[in-house]
């Protein structure tokens, strides 16, 4: 399968400043050394708690930003260190899903004109089918088209999210990198709206880069998973590989994950502390401060990915004795 798009070694570093003179005292190491491949109609589904750099590699993956180190192919093309014109065709190509469906939408402009923006940017409508064009988008995505002339201040959570899907859609993007796009909704919300993407990559064969801190819902939108912790991926598989982790940090997410049956066994790994300073990563494994399997090798040596079953990755150096 070739890749829609591929990030290979990134990394992402942001300066911290301090004393009066506004120095460089430090720096936050956002990402270190991420690399991963979506291939068309796939959604990759990143997980990790909130601070591991799952943001950062979507605003990269997005082009928003520019990694430090690494490369992003788009289309077999490197696209990393593409600016203003040459960026413009991928703009349209690669779309973007936000956290919170209240900020991300323009309060000041009316619903139809949100939907209808990037079809004006990039010159694919006219003044005369605008209307029609965002009505049946606006349908596609479960809304009236009657809301074209209403403000998103009238909207619920979950129809603002529409909206913004809707506008993501309306260039039939090949790939759309929704950054915990159901996070700020309510559970039932949440699942419609998981749904209804679900639909659309059904529809329109879009892939998704799907982000989120919550496993539950990564693994059921997701055909691959990559789990992140402190900037770095420790895990990846296919979904079916994934519900056998092998990496201690996404047992202990999993363990996290209440179950409905109490007599379902499964290993218990408390994930006990907070997750560690990006400033100041510990060495060896960055994992090892929570990991209650961690040894001396642990905190001097940093594990290597490698593929331990077939199309099943885990970076740790006891993969073996964590699993018997
Ligand atoms: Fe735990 Fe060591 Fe494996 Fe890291 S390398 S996950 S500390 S056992």
């Amino acid at each position: 399968m070739t890749a829609l798009l591929k990030a290979d070694n990134l990394v992402k570093q942001f300066p911290v400043k301090g004393g009066i003179f506004s120095r460089v005292v430090g720096a936050v190491h956002a990402v270190s050394g991420v690399s991963f491949e979506i291939g068309p109609g796939e959604t990759l589904g990143l997980v990790g708690e909130s601070g591991c750099g799952k943001t950062t590699i979507a605003r990269m993956a997005a082009r928003l930003m520019e990694p430090d180190e690494g490369v992003i192919a788009f289309q077999g093309a490197d696209i990393t260190r593409l600016k203003g014109k040459g960026l413009k065709p991928y703009r349209r190509k690669i779309q973007m899903i936000f956290q919170d469906p209240y900020s991300s939408l323009n309060p000041r402009m009316k619903v139809g004109d949100i939907v209808a923006e990037p079809l004006v940017i990039h010159r694919e409508v006219t003044r005369r089918d605008k209307k029609k064009k965002v009505g049946d988008l606006l349908e596609q995505v479960g809304l009236s088209r009657d809301f074209y002339d209403r403000y998103p201040h009238e909207f619920s959570g979950g129809q603002r999210q529409r909206v913004g899907i809707a506008r993501a859609i309306a260039l039939v993007p090949p790939l759309v990198i929704a950054d915990e796009p159901v996070s700020a909704l309510d559970v039932s919300v949440a699942a419609q709206i998981v749904n209804l993407m679900q639909d659309l990559q059904e529809k329109f064969g879009i892939s998704y880069l799907f982000i989120s801190h919550d496993l539950k819902m990564v693994n059921y939108l997701s055909h691959r998973i990559a789990v992140m912790y402190l900037g770095k991926i420790v895990e990846t598989g296919s979904r079916v590989g994934m519900q056998r982790p092998l990496h201690p940090y996404t047992q202990a997410l999993i363990a996290a994950i209440p179950i409905a049956d109490p007599k379902t066994k499964r290993k218990k790994i408390i994930l006990a502390g907070e997750i560690p300073s990006p400033m100041a990563p510990p060495s060896g494994c960055a994992f090892h401060t929570r990991c209650p399997f961690a040894e001396k090798r642990c905190r001097e040596e940093v594990p290597v990915i490698k593929e331990w079953q077939k199309e099943h990755w885990a970076a740790c150096h006891f993969v073996d004795k964590v699993n018997v």
